[in-house]
């Protein structure tokens, strides 16, 4: 049977440069558009079932972050639900080896569970059915397609105003998984820390800041090749809409509280890069950061505050990043929350690594955390 590397549809990335032999495949993985960022890779393996297939992607060696591939496991799927990582994935500081005999024919290869543009589409207009939520578009990307906000809850006299972003990163799929557990359980009318939240905050939530690169399989940039989160000094029409319409929204409705959901290429942990640079940071802004960590530790065993980055010196933050940019501009707290693309190695699990299952229900646990701090924003 004929083998074939295939990778052109939602998110898929892959160079496939020889795949006459099940043992030797070789493989590349493509630069983000216009840039020379790379890491993400999906792609669909056929002609294969119940050969000892060896993979190597040759370029591993040179990608965004190698310190990604050090003690990293693939994840294949039979049937696009459940994502199993492969034990033997393999860096040799060069190539990155994945060496798995599928049991059918064809089998899904990626660097996290992919999140495609229609289970997006599914997330936004599920969220619609509900009450609770109103559905709007920001704008358009430049490869035009629609910018989606859902904003819950009422307005209100004396409400809090929170923004939720994720996915800047497009490679960064967890960050929708995240978005996924958070929007379903804000959305429960039968969850009571919902409802509790509700009747003091307006959300405004982002799912995805990136459909274009979300789309076109990139890690880091969109269709420019720019990447979104060093933008938020200077964000423009020309190159990044995603943050120009975002921005936009934010100057009319106002910020108390803001949350920006990524993943971590190397770090093996569940973490919060705060603000603490930015020119007009206070104690009590590091009282509530601290109180924030402390409480999401307390409603989800899978996060952490031991590892993660080390702080900014006070005043060096970087301004053109969302986290420091929306505490500089709105005077509020303003976090960026890092998953693994690897694992949590404080809880591993050995078939599944980091997952989307895990993933949503930290999203879905921040509620917790949010009433816990909800006294001091
Ligand atoms: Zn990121």
């Amino acid at each position: 049977m004929t083998i074939t590397v295939s990778s052109d549809f939602c998110g898929g990335n892959i160079i496939c440069k020889k795949a006459d032999k099940a043992s030797n495949i070789r493989l590349n993985i493509r630069k983000d558009e216009a840039s020379d960022f790379y890491q993400w890779f999906y792609f669909r393996l056929t002609g294969t079932k119940g050969q000892a297939c060896r993979m190597v992607i040759e370029n591993a060696g040179d990608a965004a972050y190698p310190k990604g591939w050090d003690g990293y496991q693939a994840v294949i799927s039979y049937d696009l639900h459940d994502w199993q990582r492969v034990a033997s994935t393999k860096y040799d500081g060069k190539a990155l080896t994945i060496e798995l005999t599928p049991e059918h024919d064809s089998v899904y290869v990626a660097y996290f569970a992919p999140y495609t543009l229609q289970r997006h589409a599914e997330l936004i207009a599920g969220a619609q059915m509900n009450s609770a939520a109103r559905v709007s578009v920001l704008g358009q990307t430049l490869d035009g397609r629609d910018l989606d906000l859902i904003t819950i809850g009422e307005p209100g006299e004396g409400k809090k105003q929170f923004w939720f972003t994720a996915r800047q990163h497009p490679g960064e799929t967890m960050a929708e998984w995240w978005m996924e557990g958070f929007l379903n359980r804000l959305l429960d009318p039968a969850d009571p820390v919902a409802k509790w939240l509700l009747e003091r905050v307006v959300f405004h939530v982002v799912p995805n800041m990136n459909p274009d690169g979300s789309t076109r399989g990139h890690l880091r940039t969109n269709a420019a090749g720019v990447n979104l989160n060093r933008e938020w000094a200077e964000p423009s029409m020309k190159k990044s809409p995603e943050v120009f319409l975002t921005l936009q929204r934010m100057d009319e409705t106002g910020i108390d509280f803001a949350l920006d959901v990524h993943g971590d290429e190397a770090l093996p942990y569940n973490f919060i890069a705060g603000c603490e640079g930015v020119p007009n940071f206070t104690d009590g802004l590091r009282t509530l950061i601290t109180r924030f960590k402390d409480e999401y530790v307390a409603a989800n065993a899978d996060f952490q505050t031991k590892y993660g980055y080390p702080e900014n010196k006070p005043g060096n933050a970087n301004l053109s990043i969302c986290g420091n940019a929306i505490s500089h501009r709105f005077d509020c707290a303003s976090m960026t929350l890092e998953m693994p693309f690897k694992d949590n190695a404080d809880r591993p699990d050995a078939a599944h690594g980091w997952s989307p299952a895990r993933s949503k229900r930290l999203g879905a646990d921040v509620l917790d955390a949010l009433v816990g701090v909800f006294e001091l924003i």
